[in-house]
């Protein structure tokens, strides 16, 4: 016998249609997928959950998080000049995690991911210090319920992975995994290679890399043009001149490349991830290149990056990147050619969903609500002292809410939070193991 759900919505935000398919309406739902969605639907047989008082829409689908680093977020909010960030988490702490900081770093982070609405996340996990730390980092992720991303990177402890022109292939254990643990490519978790690209590793060394994630079937996830002096390498350009940019791949960042470059991604389906939030923090970083891309065509995802300087939740990344746009466009800034004059509240929650989706190449499975898709899906409290009384539930939503607003969610048609609460989880061993780690971490 099939499980089915009923939704009864207030106000149901589908993301189907621009600009953003707003009714009243039903969903049901039949083992873990959406079958239809109506403004009235006759199902006797099924579950019924009440949200007449609720926002009904997409998860949130975050492309960028380091998870790992979860348990010591916030050691860098004041941190001077910003490459402290990398001396302090590449350098210094990450080489000391054991493959239990990692899972508790992990599992604390996507328990958070969900608490505040995102149904799927690409965790970028360049922490890969032995297979074990890979194990644990996956462990996690499954065990929290998320639709889940694996973004496998490289080792903090073998010398020569993170220097300029390296020459260490990416860790061969990755076949490994695609092998054990997602020969699915349909299961909630996926693999993706975090890979090092032309501003960290040789020519023949991210080649090999990108060619090796192909081999595998698998999408490549790459940081790119953050800071001048990344900018200045021309990696988007590098690996145009071989020809092998493509759709299955996804930038991060991109403040600092240059226009020409931007136009290589517009020209080849390749897919943007913008931090804004952490971006708009680390001073030096670049301007944020909404207006750039947006001005060729190229709509960006959103990601919380990292949470040792800024919040990762997505309400915090769409009104930063909302009021950064208005900002800089709008005081004449912007240097892009006939950019966009404003972008819009429904703009934005777009990138935190439909754009996500399509950057982790998932836009047929997730990102909006439409029969045929999994039942990924959130529930906003109309009622909060802090929303009511609603007259826009997408400008409610951008604008006014916070992770506390958010009642329900739900991955594939499972319940992870009711009521406000995260479903099955033990606080206090979550709370214990969290302190333990981060003690043993920042230890001297
Ligand atoms: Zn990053």
């Amino acid at each position: 016998m099939s499980e089915r759900q009923l939704i009864k919505c207030g106000y149901l935000i589908t993301m189907e249609n621009a600009p953003g398919g707003i009714s009243a309406g039903q969903i049901l739902i039949e083992d873990g997928k959406i079958v239809h969605v109506a403004p009235q639907i006759d199902a006797a047989d099924a579950r019924v959950i009440d949200a007449s008082d609720m926002i009904v829409m997409p998860g949130f689908v975050d492309t960028h998080r380091h998870t790992w680093q979860t348990c010591v977020r916030h050691r860098c909010a004041d941190i001077h000049p910003p490459f402290a960030y990398f001396q302090e988490m590449m350098f210094k702490r990450g080489p000391r995690y054991r493959p239990e900081d990692v899972w508790i770093g992990n599992y604390l982070g996507a328990l958070s991911a969900i608490d505040g609405g995102v149904t799927t996340m690409l965790d970028w996990s360049q922490i890969q210090n032995t297979p074990e730390h890979s194990d644990a980092a996956v462990d996690a992720l499954q065990q929290s319920g998320i639709r889940a991303v694996f973004g496998h990177g490289w080792s903090l402890t073998e010398a020569g992975s993170r220097t300029p022109n390296s020459v260490r292939p990416h860790p061969a254990d990755i076949a490994r995994l695609r092998r054990e643990r997602f020969s699915s490519d349909d299961s909630l978790l996926t693999l993706v290679m975090a890979g090092r690209g032309p501003e960290i590793a040789s020519t023949e060394t991210w080649q090999s890399d990108l060619k090796l994630a192909r081999d595998l079937g698998i999408r490549s996830s790459i940081h790119m043009g953050a800071f001048a002096f990344n900018g200045a390498k021309r990696g988007i350009a590098e690996m145009n001149k071989y020809g092998m940019l493509g759709d299955d791949i996804t930038f991060i960042h991109c403040n600092s490349s240059a226009d020409d470059e931007l136009q290589m991604i517009a020209d080849n389906g390749v897919t943007v991830s913008l931090g804004v939030y952490v971006e708009m923090n680390s001073p030096g970083l670049g301007d944020i290149p909404l207006d750039r891309l947006l001005a060729l065509g190229v709509r960006p995802s959103l990601s919380g990056d990292t949470e040792t300087l800024g919040s990762a939740d997505m309400f915090t990344q769409m009104r930063s990147a909302l009021a950064y746009y208005r900002s800089y466009v709008g005081g004449g800034h912007s240097r892009a050619v006939n950019p966009p004059e404003t972008i819009t509240t429904r703009d934005v929650l777009q990138f935190a969903t439909v754009e996500g989706a399509r950057a982790n190449g998932m836009l047929h499975k997730i990102g909006t609500i439409a029969p045929g898709k999994s039942a990924d899906i959130i529930m906003i409290r109309l009622s909060e002292i802090n929303l009511l009384p609603v007259i826009d539930p997408v400008a409610a939503v951008v604008i006014g809410c916070h992770p506390g607003n958010v009642d329900t969610v739900m991955v594939e048609g499972r319940i992870l939070k009711k009521d406000g609460k995260l479903v099955g989880i033990d606080l206090a061993d979550i709370r214990q193991r969290a302190h333990e780690s981060q003690h043993y971490i920042l230890a001297d």
